[in-house]
């Protein structure tokens, strides 16, 4: 048996029935298969693409690699053939990270029986701060003023395992904090906050929140549906915070990398 680094047939039979006959480009999720005009046949508009590429010159081309390691299925996506253009093409955009990301997401997206949530995997996080009154318990810190951080969900996905690190500049007063929400508590869609601090955690707060800052920011952490990372920092003061990155973190991070600022 020829042993070159193209997948065989049943490789490519499985890898299109893993991904459900559907273009695992999330963006696009474009039916591979179809009736043919001849009622005895059916057509393919799918390509079983390499992630990292067979040949040398190809797009994420891995020299380290044997050829049965890049015929091998792990070293497969299911793809239309405008994304398998695409994506090789556009080495820069598409990268081994990226696709590998595609086909877990799509493949769990086939078991969970394609949910209608196409148009949201980067779900919208709002984050506000709601102002309350110290506890007496807190009187020994001349604590003038206190806040619960609130999170909005705007999205129609559900999220979880959200995390909160809290930073105060300038340098001389730089404090950090982090919340923690379990991930058993999931902030389903539509139902639009929850107080992230618990008593624990807000007494720490409290202790750390000086009135002298004059510039806070966030970073928040949290997973979607498909258990993808997101991270979003909010920049801001007491009177308000705003968006300003937001960006998606690699599945294999681990919880305490993704705080490191
Ligand atoms: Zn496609």
């Amino acid at each position: 048996m020829a042993s070159g680094p193209d997948f065989n047939s049943k490789t490519k039979q499985t890898l299109a029935k893993r991904a459900g006959q559907v273009c695992s480009n999330p963006n696009c999720r474009k039916s591979t298969s179809g009736p043919h005009s001849d009622e005895t046949k059916a057509i393919n508009l799918g390509e079983a693409s390499h992630i990292r590429a067979a040949r040398a010159g190809q797009a994420r081309y891995d020299a380290n690699m044997s050829d049965m390691e890049r015929a091998a299925i792990i070293n497969g996506i299911w793809l239309c053939k405008e994304c398998a253009r695409r994506i090789d093409v556009d080495e820069a955009k598409y990268t081994i990270t990226l696709l590998v990301e595609w086909k877990q997401m799509h493949e769990k997206w086939i078991s969970n029986g394609k949910p209608a949530t196409q148009q949201t995997t980067i779900p919208l996080v709002d984050i506000e701060l709601v102002s309350v009154k110290p506890s007496s318990a807190f009187a020994q810190f001349e604590i003038q003023f206190a806040y619960d951080i609130v999170l909005h969900n705007k999205s129609s996905a559900a999220i979880s395992d959200i995390h909160v690190v809290r930073t105060i500049i300038p340098d001389n007063n730089k404090q950090k904090m982090l919340v923690r929400q379990p991930s058993q508590q999931k902030l389903i869609p539509f139902q639009k906050t929850i107080n992230v601090l618990g008593p624990a955690e807000s007494g720490n707060l409290y202790r750390e929140h000086l009135p002298s800052y004059e510039f806070m920011r966030m970073n928040v952490t949290y997973k979607d549906q498909y258990d993808k990372l997101f991270r979003c920092t909010f920049e801001g003061d007491r009177d308000g915070l705003h968006l300003t990155t937001k960006e998606t973190l690699r599945r294999e991070i681990g919880a305490k990398s993704a705080f490191d600022l």
